[in-house]
């Protein structure tokens, strides 16, 4: 039975129990803020198994895109381990419980019509104490007592350990399906059962109490299982799989063979080219922090092992049509974005091989050094410096250096990290939402009743405030942050890229002013500060969003979907939306595209948006279902998250998006659209930053003055007569450069000669070591130079003060240098007397200080090591 298949039979059997077939869940999800990939099946259904919101349905199925970074280590090393995977799941939420979650899955596994599986080859484990699952699997599957292990809190209880460990809340035994290989190779786990029904409350004993509402989530392995079916050893000989490691052997230039000694290599990068090809489709992108990190890290880990195996070009990106290609039934969608995704590896490709010499080379040092100190463990501070100057990521050089039975001094890591960041300036941010007490609030009391698409005020009920993480009664104390819950809200909590509202709720007894708003889960936090009086729970008040700054975000946000619109026309289709921020008559974009866009395309851009705007066209949005928006070509995003029933713009005839945000109802209110800037942000993606109404405006203006001050300053009373005017001043400064460089030319042979004349003659050799005044670094390496040539046999130490620092330089003639005169040593030693170093070549070397005030004994150090050298 091929994947596709697998994943086919699954959904259907599990559609035969009645459970409701969803799609897959984003790989990077952008509104959960504890995990930065999707790592199991479970996690669409958090709100469903918390009892959170209305139940749509109570049994679901998922084939659901995974990546766990957790398993980063095993992957290449065990059989059964990817990042990216696969898993199969059936779900139900106070539905269905143990009986038919063991008996289905038995079903499945065993049953003729499905996947026929020798039931010998099958053994089970299952919690410690859980006599109920014990006995379904021994009394009513007929499983021998043998084949069913009893295991701890640490293997078979979810979260793992929860009883004596915590945390506090939804928990549950779990029951792990085993197969054993008619090999006799090592068995592995396919399939494991989730039994959510106990919530935690404090510590052991008696803390488990069980849910009125019991649930079902359980995760089958789409690639084990695939192995187990097809008889291979491993999940990389699988279908969608072996041809993957093939296509990147070839790519590598070593044929992949699942027992060769390069096999772990390429089973690591197939892995990891094909996890960021799904998460970057998704919009994610390489770089410094959470989700980014992960990218980075595993695209440089890929790109090292094809590096070590002797492959020194950038190649990962290649291997990206393969992966597309092998996923094309289930995941058709990666077809549209396979260019940017393969622009976006190469690049970071090219960025690391700038380093990666570099680094491999300093990492060589460093683990030289240990094995000579006898130590196993690399210093903090220097895998720091790995990490920040030479593109090797801690969590790189760790799994190179755990290849090699070493370990990181993370504590000199930690400080050294610190350090930096204090330099240079560590980010501040408003303390994060208090999690627990807005579960509370929107257990209690629900969603919040959204009016934003109705206006900027209405009147409200208090129904929770949290006050330092804790719910609070009341506020009274001025100033006090406080972030504040109502029934219902006119306020436009942040999300799809728009700014939250800013505002005010006004109570009879006192008012809190509204810095942000922010959405949890149903519930939007309007963040603020007490300014006056006291405002209590449950007290009426009315909630009033600042109104010209929401126009302002309005104007902005119906001016981004028509800048997308325009960069569709003028670019092309694959111009996607990779990011977006809709602020007060501001917007950032960010999009697909390979290079930079030109100013004439640019402008071509601002020119369609501006006649989009002055053409008036309405803007009007409708509720409908997905699958009709989609057929009406509304514009999605990968690695969005859609309901089933959406909100779509439209703008006249010709943008559609799907969009939550708040919009104008004509174009024409936008007034008008100006470019600011476009850049490059991450590997084939670009960023335009954008303005719109009175900022544009004001933007206009203010480079109307700029212009002004500039023609004043040069006495061009005509605009135009600007570039003429700057082209004179270019080109008289130009002659007055070549006559200071002649000038000093001249002047440097005057004072040379006058040197030489009264340099040390030390036998045949002069020695010429001077203080020079007033010198830039050209005219030092001038004196230098000139020196050199009238003095035949000389050496030379100049040294002067230039910004604030102390400049050295030694120079040695060629006869000298073979005598062993070397300006480097002479240079070295005088350095040292001004707080410096440096070094250079035998006939040439410079050197930096910070004292200058010991520029004169350096001299004199630089003369006597100088003479010491010429009486050898
Ligand atoms: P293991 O102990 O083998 O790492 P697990 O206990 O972490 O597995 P679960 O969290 O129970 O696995 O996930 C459910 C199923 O998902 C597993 O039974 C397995 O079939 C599959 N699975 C888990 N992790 C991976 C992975 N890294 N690669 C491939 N399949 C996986
Ligand atoms: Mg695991």
């Amino acid at each position: 039975m091929n994947t596709n298949e697998l994943r086919e039979a699954y959904l259907s059997f599990f559609e035969s129990k009645d459970c409701v077939r969803r799609p897959s869940d984003v790989l990077v999800p952008k509104d959960d803020p504890t995990v930065l990939f999707t790592p199991a099946g479970m996690n669409q259904f958090k709100n469903q198994f918390l009892g959170i919101g209305p139940l749509e349905f109570t049994r679901a199925t998922t084939s659901q895109k995974c990546l766990r970074t957790g398993d980063i280590s095993n992957v290449g090393v065990t059989a059964y381990h990817h990042t990216f995977f696969e898993m199969l799941g059936n779900f139900s939420f106070g539905d269905y419980f143990k009986r038919e979650a063991i008996h289905w899955a038995w079903e499945f596994l065993t049953d003729s019509n499905w996947l026929a599986l020798d039931p010998t080859r099958l053994s089970v484990t299952v919690y410690l104490d859980d006599d109920e699952a014990f006995n379904i699997w021994e009394k009513e599957i007929g499983l021998p007592k043998d084949r069913i292990q009893r295991l701890g809190e640490d293997e078979n209880f979810w979260p793992a350990e929860a009883p004596s460990k915590g945390p506090d809340g939804v928990c549950g035994p779990c029951s792990e399906i085993y197969y054993h290989p008619p090999s006799g190779g090592k068995e592995v786990e396919i399939w494991n059962l989730v039994f959510t029904q106990f919530n935690r409350v404090g510590d052991p004993p008696d803390n488990l109490r069980p849910l009125p509402k019991q649930n079902i989530d359980t995760g089958m392995g789409l690639e084990r299982t695939a192995a187990v079916l097809q008889g291979v050893e491993s999940n990389y000989e699988i279908d969608i799989l072996k041809p993957l490691c093939l296509a990147a052997g070839e790519v590598v230039g070593t044929k992949y063979d699942f027992t060769a000694k390069e096999g772990r290599a390429i089973r690591r990068i197939s892995d990891h080219v094909r996890a960021c090809t799904f998460a970057i489709h998704e919009g994610a992108t390489p770089g410094s922090k959470a989700d980014a990190y992960i990218i980075r890290l595993l695209l440089r880990r890929a790109f090292l092992e094809g590096y070590l195996l002797g492959h020194k070009e950038p190649f990962l990106h290649e291997i990206v049509p393969t992966v597309v290609d092998l996923m094309s039934v289930p995941y058709p969608e990666l077809k549209q974005t396979v260019e940017n995704v393969q622009d976006t590896i190469r690049e970071e490709e090219e960025h690391f091989l700038g380093t990666i010499d570099r680094g491999l080379h300093k990492y060589d040092k460093l683990v030289k050094k240990a094995n000579n100190s006898g130590t196993k463990e690399l210093p903090g501070k220097e895998v720091f410096d790995l990490h920040q100057t030479d593109g090797f990521i801690l969590d790189l050089t760790s799994a190179l250096a755990a290849d090699q039975g070493l370990t990181i001094d993370m504590a000199g890591f930690k400080i050294a990290e610190e350090n930096h960041r204090r330099r240079s300036g560590g980010d501040v941010s408003w303390g994060v939402m208090a999690a627990g007490p807005l579960d509370g609030i929107q257990q209690e009391h629900g969603e919040t009743k959204f009016l934003a698409y109705e206006g900027i005020s209405s009147d409200a009920i208090v129904v929770g405030m949290i006050v330092d993480g804790k719910p609070a009664e009341s506020v009274s104390q001025p100033g006090t942050l406080v972030d504040v819950l109502l029934n219902q809200t006119p306020f436009y909590g942040e999300s799809g890229g728009q700014v939250g509202d800013q505002g005010v709720l006004k109570s009879s007894k006192g008012e809190i002013e509204i810095l942000d708003t922010q959405k949890h889960a149903g519930l939007i936090v309007h963040r603020g500060r007490l300014s006056s009086g006291e405002v209590h729970l449950n007290s009426s008040v009315h909630a009033e969003v600042e109104s010209h700054r929401r126009h302002g975000i309005q104007r902005a946000h119906s001016a981004t979907h028509l800048l997308h619109h325009a960069l569709h026309i003028v670019l092309g289709e694959h111009a996607m939306q990779r990011g977006s921020k809709v602020e007060n008559d501001h917007l950032r974009f960010d999009f697909s595209h390979g290079g930079a866009v030109t100013s004439d395309e640019l402008r071509k851009v601002e020119d369609i948006v501006n006649s989009r705007i002055s053409e008036g066209a309405s803007v009007s949005t409708t509720f409908m279902d997905i699958k009709e928006a989609r057929a009406q070509g509304a514009m999605a995003l990968f690695g969005e998250k859609y309901p089933d029933r959406v909100r779509m713009v439209s703008i006249g005839e010709y943008s559609k998006e799907l969009c939550g945000g708040t919009h104008l109802t004509n174009t024409g209110q936008v007034g008008v659209f100006r470019i600011e800037s476009e850049e490059n942000v991450a590997a084939g993606v670009r960023r335009i930053v954008a303005s719109t109404g009175k900022k544009a405006l004001e933007r206009i203006r203010d480079q109307e003055e700029l212009l002004k001050e500039v023609a004043q300053q040069l006495k061009a009373p005509q605009f135009e007569d600007l570039p003429r005017k700057v082209s004179l001043l270019q080109d008289e400064l130009k002659t007055l450069k070549q006559q200071l460089t002649q000038f000093t030319k001249a002047s440097v042979k005057d004072a040379v000669s006058h040197l030489l004349e009264n340099a040390e003659q030390v036998g045949d050799a002069k020695v010429v070591c001077h203080h020079l005044k007033d010198v830039d670094r050209e005219t030092l390496r001038e004196y230098a130079d000139q020196l050199r040539q009238k003095g035949k046999s000389i050496a030379v130490l100049l040294g002067a003060e230039i910004d604030g620092k102390v400049a050295l330089l030694a120079a040695v003639s060629k006869d000298l240098v073979k005598q062993g005169v070397k300006a480097g040593d002479c240079v070295r030693e005088a350095a040292k007397i001004v707080g410096g170093g440096g070094g250079g070549r035998p006939d040439l070397a410079e050197a930096g200080g910070k004292d200058a005030s010991k520029i004169d004994s350096a001299l004199v150090k630089g003369a006597e090591i100088y003479k010491n050298l010429l009486a050898k």
